[in-house]
């Protein structure tokens, strides 16, 4: 998926606004969709991706609202017709997801006017910053020539002249070397970015939400970053701004607790239990408030829900979206199957900040 490796923006981007665009559709791409993911899981995505569209919108945040209607299309219109599937299924939530695409391509459409303005305007601006930057560059060039010359006329007589060369020591060279700028953009620094990892069980505070900047957020270490030298951050605002950048997730401290006490009947017979995280966005943050257990049907290393759709119910009537889900290894270690990889990919194609949390209380983990 795009969304793995997210892409710093480059100046060849900045300074042409139609290649610009293109380059954002294209993180709205559709997935290629796995066969081992149910196509009810693909139409609640696409659900809850319509929804947070809107919600991006609601806080003027175009860019990824644009993303996200962009991947509502094309999943609904390329990608799920490759489901094998498809052709028998049929679901209240197919018909409510099939609804939404009239208004989700408007809003697409309506959204790339806007970013196209947005983006020639910093364009302009990108330029003309651009431009006085070099013509700076060229003055500072012309004077150093000139005194070079100065110097040149002047020989080495001129020290007792009091001219130019009467300020510098015979053995110094005739100008200071300033250090080479270095243009940094377009070059990765994997080592600043680590992978996002999914949070341990240090939950403190007992009833109280649980900032866990770590969860999904790469952290990085600011003061071994180097310097961008074309910062026109004060010139444009947003002007780098990654269209997925990963907001923070904060998980209710004794939500990992309760889900445990409530599957410890499945656990003792060495049966699975999963539930779906759920919560709000605020202040740009997600907030992980409830774990919702469908009906379901467990073994010891895997875990089906079934009417999936008592759960959406709840989160309609509640205003929750889907943040991630969680679930037991009554018998093994906490990890991620490649089931459970599957699995997480449905939840991340509509917010890649969607989190996994295993627990295996035999372990401890
Ligand atoms: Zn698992």
């Amino acid at each position: 998926m795009a969304d793995a490796n997210p892409l710093k923006i480059s100046p060849d981007l900045l300074r042409d606004p139609g290649k610009r665009i293109k380059w954002v559709a294209a993180h709205g791409d559709a997935p290629v969709i796995s066969a081992s993911v149910p196509l009810n899981r693909y139409y609640r995505s696409l659900s809850e991706m319509h929804r947070m569209a809107g919600i991006h919108l609601a806080e003027k945040d175009g860019e990824r609202a644009f993303i996200l209607y962009l991947r509502f299309i094309s999943m609904l219109l390329e990608g799920l017709p490759t489901h094998p599937d498809f052709k028998s299924y049929s679901s209240p939530e197919q018909k409510r997801v099939q609804e939404r695409l009239r208004s989700a391509v408007d809003r697409a459409e309506t959204l790339k006017k806007e970013l196209k303005k947005r983006y020639e305007k910093e364009s302009i601006l990108y330029i003309a910053e651009e431009e006085r930057r070099l013509a700076e560059q060229c003055e500072r060039d012309r004077k150093m020539a000139e005194d070079m010359q100065l110097y040149e006329q002047g020989g080495p007589s001129a020290s007792n002249s009091g001219g130019i060369s009467s300020l510098v020591s015979p053995n110094a060279p005739p100008f200071p070397v300033s250090a080479p700028e270095v243009n940094t953009y377009g070059i990765g620094f994997p080592s600043l970015e680590p992978t996002p990892r999914v949070p341990e069980h240090t939950y403190d505070q007992p009833g109280q939400p649980h900032l866990n900047e770590n969860v999904n957020r790469p952290v990085v270490d600011r003061s071994t970053k180097p310097r961008i030298v074309h910062d026109y951050g004060d010139v444009i605002p947003n002007l780098a701004a990654n269209p997925h950048g990963f907001k923070p997730v904060i998980v209710a401290a004794s939500l990992v607790d309760h889900f445990l006490s409530k599957a410890w009947p499945n656990t003792e017979r060495g049966v699975e239990t999963c539930a779906i995280l759920c919560g709000k966005m605020a202040n740009n943050r997600l907030i992980v408030s409830h774990a919702v257990i469908p009906k379901q049907n467990g073994g010891p290393d895997s875990c089906d829900t079934e009417h999936e759709e008592e759960v959406f119910e709840f989160q309609d009537k509640h205003d929750m979206i889907t943040i991630g889900w969680i679930h037991t290894h009554p018998t093994q270690t906490a990890f991620l199957s490649s089931v459970d990889l599957h699995t997480h990919c449905s939840y991340q194609l509509m917010m890649p900040e969607a989190i996994a949390i295993v627990c295996s209380p035999k372990y401890e983990e």
